[in-house]
């Protein structure tokens, strides 16, 4: 996955900390069922769910294969360690 196309998708909130999600990076700019989305407040997994950008929570069987990729535990990280004062 590269990171250098941000597009905006269904305007939604995190399941996990509430904060608004209204575009995702990365890929091509199309999203398809089942890619994964990481929010960049904190850290949460999501599946993205059909027309642009709705997104579900992961079941645990997938929530688990997804923890056991280390691309996506880098990119859990990372946002663990931004600083999120500016965005507030
Ligand atoms: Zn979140």
């Amino acid at each position: 996955m590269t990171l250098d196309v941000t597009f905006k998708t269904v305007e939604s909130n995190c399941s996990y900390c509430n904060e608004p999600f209204d575009a995702a990076t990365g890929g091509i700019g199309v999203l398809r069922d089942g890619d994964v989305s990481v929010c960049i407040h904190c850290g949460g997994l999501h599946l993205f769910a059909g027309d642009r950008g709705k997104l579900r929570r992961p079941t645990q069987e997938e929530l688990t294969e997804l923890l056991n990729d280390p691309l996506i535990r880098t990119y859990q990280r990372i946002v663990r360690q931004l600083d999120h004062r500016s965005t507030k």
